[in-house]
């Protein structure tokens, strides 16, 4: 059983890369934003309140992330998991650590995907033409970007300093199948 995050800003490939090593590691892939698109969807209060942060590029509140993170780890425990997008807060990360002790589970890798702020406004840009994201446009890519910066580098610097033996910087500017080539050496070694 593996259990891996992937961290990187928006844009960085995180979502394509954990959807690859997922399919061919038969893990659960848990891609946070994808999990709150699909609540936005029901409509209902929480629906609505989330449509508006996200579209703002902000984040959403740690209880909510943490409420639906817990749930999903306990479903896949004995599947293995990828984060995709959580943990992005220290305080998320506090939390994750909890979830992990307390179901005897523990990370295997942690894949930081960097790139420059100017080749993912590009591809978000691009992105945005063909999935219709709300959260596509210059604005909100700068709220992620800074967001991402301000809190998510700590939650990854965190990392990088107290797990050192199972982080691995990714440079996400290669083509899609080196990266993936490049995770599955650093997995099967
Ligand atoms: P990206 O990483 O490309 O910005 P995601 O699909 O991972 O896109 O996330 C989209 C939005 O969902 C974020 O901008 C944020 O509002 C919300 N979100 C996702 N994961 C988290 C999280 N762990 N904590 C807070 N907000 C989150």
């Amino acid at each position: 059983m593996t259990n891996i995050i992937f961290f990187g800003p928006p844009g960085a490939g995180k979502g394509t890369q954990a959807k690859k090593i997922s399919d061919l590691l038969k893990l659960e892939h848990l891609s946070t934003g994808e999990i709150l698109r699909l609540k936005i969807l029901q409509k209902d209060k929480l629906g609505l309140k989330l449509k508006d942060i996200m579209a703002s590029g902000k984040l959403v509140s740690d209880d909510v992330l943490n409420e639906i993170v817990a749930e999903k780890i306990v479903t896949c425990k004995d599947t293995g998991f990828i984060l995709d997008g959580y943990p992005r807060t220290l305080n998320q990360s506090r939390f994750l650590e909890k979830i992990l002790k307390n179901n005897f589970l523990k990370l295997n890798f942690i894949f930081n995907i960097n790139i420059t702020f100017d080749t993912l406004k590009n591809r978000i840009i691009n992105r945005s033409k063909e999935e219709g994201r709300e959260d596509d446009n210059l604005d909100a890519i700068k709220t992620r970007y800074d967001a991402y910066l301000q809190t998510t580098t700590e939650v990854s610097n965190y990392y990088s300093s107290e797990n050192p033996e199972i982080f691995f910087d990714i440079d996400g500017s290669d083509q899609i199948e080196e990266i993936t080539n490049k995770i599955k050496k650093i997995i099967v070694k």
